[in-house]
């Protein structure tokens, strides 16, 4: 664990830049580490881990959801975090939308960047289709989440960051609640951020190498 690294990010961010510790894959002990030293944001990928940490870990944590989703666990998966990064499928959307539930369920809209057909999230055009829709019942859209390409040249990372940036700067046109971009993870926060990014997610560089 690398608590210079964790202290240079944090205070390197403005005050309108949130730093979520990515803690898939990584210990316990660490996280608690980190959360008596005052962190509060905590990003997992998985479900079932999910629910075990948040069993045995203090109840003021944000969590925040960036795994696939299957469409069968949209339910718990909203039930256990409180802003979920990675919807990139109208059914998910749908499945939400249809849960009988009290409060409005935060999540982000994920760009597909790139033209790699694997690839999840939404086309440009698609995003602000779902913006323009009559509101998805039960979902309040906070803003959009993308995942830089890895292995790519820096020219070309930059041309995506900046149409993530013109895609999130419009979206907050149309909608008031947008107010987050979450781009940037340990290898591409600097420039994230340097993009516009307010919300950068960064697990190895600040926890270590996963263990699971
Ligand atoms: C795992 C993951 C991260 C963190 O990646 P690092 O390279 O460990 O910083 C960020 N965002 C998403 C969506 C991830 O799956």
């Amino acid at each position: 664990m690398n608590l210079d690294k964790f202290h240079n990010i944090s205070n390197a961010l403005k005050s309108h830049q949130k730093l979520i510790a990515v803690s898939k894959g990584q210990d316990i002990d660490k996280i608690k580490h980190l959360y008596d030293i005052g962190h509060r944001d905590f990003g997992e990928n998985f479900l079932q881990e999910l629910k075990e940490k948040k069993d045995m870990l203090p109840k003021d944590i944000t969590w925040h959801f960036l795994g696939n989703i299957q469409s069968n666990k949209v339910k718990d998966i909203v039930a256990c975090s409180d802003l979920v990064h990675s919807v990139s499928r109208l059914k998910v959307l749908d499945k939400i939308s249809q849960l009988d539930v009290k409060k409005n369920i935060e999540i982000l809209l994920q760009l597909k960047l790139g033209e790699e057909q694997t690839k999840s999230g939404f086309s440009e055009i698609e995003i602000y289709e779902i913006m323009e829709q009559n509101q998805f019942k039960n979902i309040t859209i906070k803003g959009l989440m993308v995942i830089g390409e890895g292995r790519i040249e820096e020219e070309k990372l930059k041309a995506q960051f900046l149409q993530a940036a013109n895609v999130f700067n419009k979206m907050k046109t149309m909608k008031k609640d947008v107010e987050y971009l979450s781009m940037g993870m340990s290898n591409d926060y600097e420039l994230a951020l340097a993009y516009g990014s307010n919300m950068v997610r960064i697990g190895t560089s600040i926890f270590g190498a996963r263990t699971k």
